[in-house]
């Protein structure tokens, strides 16, 4: 998993992962820590299931044209 900078400044910081545990057993919502990549420190994610990918670049066209080329005889 990578963790992009500007998320990993954003976040809260926690030197070990028992600290990180206690502070999302403190939360009213699910959060799982993750050890982060850029700081080598754990943060809250609440993203725990449902990873829904965007289909955005689904409908780009791909330039094909249904009506090409009229044949007149
Ligand atoms: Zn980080």
């Amino acid at each position: 998993m990578r963790t992009r900078l500007s998320i990993c400044l954003r976040k809260i910081r926690y030197a070990t992962q028992e600290e990180a545990l206690q502070a999302a057993l403190g939360a009213p919502f699910p959060l799982r820590p993750y050890l982060c990549d850029r700081c080598r420190c754990f943060h809250l994610t609440g993203r725990i299931k449902g990873k829904r990918m965007p289909r955005a670049w689904m409908l780009g066209g791909d330039g094909s044209d249904p009506k090409a080329g009229p044949k007149a005889d």
